[in-house]
Order: C-alpha cells, then structure tokens, then sequence
C-alpha cells in the first residue's frame, strides 16, 4: 500500500468497471439517505454479482457509478457520500485489486 496515498478526485475508481457491492446495512442506510424504501431501492437500484454472492449498486449507461456527480466544486463527486459503500470508503487502503495502480488517478504510488 502507498505510504504516501493521496487521492486525487480524479473519479477513476467510480468509472471503472466491476461490481461496487453493498451489504445488507449499507442497503438500509443508503435507502434511508435517498429517502426512498428499501424494497425500491432493492429493486431498481442494485443487482446481483455475477457469482450471485452479492449485490452491487448500478451503473449508468456509460458505465459509471449511477452516483457519480459532479461536486460543487467541479470535480467528481459521490452523491451518497455520507453513507457510501465500505468497498468505496476503504480503497485503495483495505480493499483494492492487482492493478488498481494503473487506474487510480493518483500521482504518489
Ligand atoms: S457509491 Fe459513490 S464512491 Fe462508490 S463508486 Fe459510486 S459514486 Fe463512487
Ligand atoms: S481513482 Fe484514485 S485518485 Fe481517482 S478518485 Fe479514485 S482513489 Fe482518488
């Protein structure tokens, strides 16, 4: 792990392609902050892995996180920050893949 990690909000890790899995809390927790229903949110908004183990938020059309916006300070931003998924809060740190270091945005690897 880079001693020196400094993310650059270049939003790299909210385009790329693979699953963002949400547990069980964080369902409850982001349907609460959308202030919609669990159910409505399980049913139009997440899907299963591919291996069918877990649930994953969706994407658009082009690929992206559905929650990726633009902050108002121009650069990406997460519209469910306050309560975004572990796998989110915890990359590159705890959760990351073989070569993340070639996507992420980050110039100090
Ligand atoms: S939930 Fe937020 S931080 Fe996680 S991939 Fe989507 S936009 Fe990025
Ligand atoms: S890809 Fe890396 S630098 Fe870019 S937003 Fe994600 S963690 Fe930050």
């Amino acid at each position: 792990m880079p001693e020196k990690f400094s993310c650059k909000r270049c939003g790299a890790c909210c385009r790329w392609e693979g699953a963002v899995k949400v547990e069980s809390e964080e369902v409850d927790a982001i349907a609460a902050f959308l202030n919609m229903s669990v159910e409505e949110f399980l049913e139009h908004h997440t899907r299963l892995t591919p291996d069918r183990q877990h649930l994953s938020l969706l994407e658009k059309d082009n690929g992206e996180c559905e929650y990726l916006v633009t902050a108002p300070d121009g650069l990406p931003g997460c519209a469910i920050e306050p309560v975004k998924p572990r796998q989110c809060r915890e990359f590159p740190e705890k959760w990351n893949f073989p070569n993340w270091r070639e996507l992420c945005g980050s110039t100090e690897k």
